[in-house]
């Protein structure tokens, strides 16, 4: 089967051409798909610094190296896919969250799966948000966008016996005052296997080198290592390698505007080639099976 399937404001989910290799991409952050209950206060334009604006379209030609790419079309600010479920910050609530939670560091950065701050630190509502209608976000968006994943995965792995999973992000050039390296120019590229562990430390070489030969600069778990999806889906135990890739902002686009810059393009083009090697390797390393 080809194409696309979509579940409207939710996910779309692209099949790949052809026989399909064990590759499957997700971009959980470049939703720009704004409910109609998301009442945030800072202007659209604030909130929308928290998207990681263009990547599913720059990976757009994964389907044709035989890839699976599900894309998240929800804002990353209204419900992050890349958080756990137990990462709930219960200063957002207006009543008491019936599950246990284990808030993160990034909960108390106001970043947790509901962002309680915009980037620039502001308040994102003027309420309180009800424990029924974080309910109801996580059984709309989060449940099915983590389904899919999953199911393309174990999909993969059932089809080839091994699956390697690209998580795709973007992040600004800079790091901002609450991240990890407030004022630090970053690589071009920073990939994360959660040191070592979310994948086959040989698959993030690969790709390090593969970047690196066209001339991007590389760095590896810093300052990201991954976080839920490829905690939930790397387990290089079993044959599924999980790696996170963050693409710099301003090698594609105007990080205010969120318009595509002059190298817009040529990210395009050097991404198709990128998943024609990997994609090589992964056959390769499924042939040696
Ligand atoms: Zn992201």
């Amino acid at each position: 089967m080809t194409g696309v399937v979509e579940i409207a404001g939710v996910l779309r989910h692209h099949r790949p051409r052809g026989a399909g290799v064990a590759l499957v991409l997700d971009s959980p952050h470049s939703g720009e798909s704004y409910p109609a209950d998301f009442d945030h206060a800072p202007p659209r334009a604030q909130v929308r610094q928290a998207e990681d604006t263009h990547v599913a379209r720059l990976w757009r030609h994964a389907p044709a190296v035989g890839a699976t790419l599900i894309e998240a079309l929800f804002p990353r600010a209204y419900l992050d896919a890349n958080r756990s479920l137990a990462d709930i910050d219960p200063a957002l609530l207006s009543d008491r969250w019936p599950e246990p939670i284990a808030p993160t560091r990034k909960t108390a950065q106001g970043i947790g799966l509901v962002w309680r701050l915009a980037r620039d630190g502001s308040q994102m509502y003027a309420r309180k948000l009800s424990a029924a209608e974080l309910r109801a976000r996580i059984d709309r968006y989060w449940h099915p966008y983590h389904a899919a994943v999953g199911a393309a995965l174990d999909a993969a792995h059932r089809a080839h016996g091994a699956v390697w999973h690209l998580n795709c992000h973007s992040m600004p050039a800079v790091g901002d005052a609450r991240s990890d390296d407030p004022g630090r120019e970053r690589a071009d590229f920073v990939l994360g296997d959660r040191d070592g562990t979310s994948c086959d430390p040989r698959f993030t070489a690969f790709v390090a080198a593969a970047l690196r030969a066209r001339g991007f600069s590389v760095a590896c778990n810093d300052p990201y290592k991954g976080v839920e999806l490829v905690r939930r889906h790397g387990r290089p135990g079993e044959a599924r390698h999980s790696l996170q890739i963050e693409i710099k902002r301003t090698l594609y686009m105007d990080e205010a505007t969120l318009e595509p810059n002059a190298g817009y393009a040529r990210l395009e083009r050097e991404l198709a080639r990128l998943l024609e090697a990997i994609a090589g390797f992964v056959a390769d390393a499924c042939a040696r099976r």
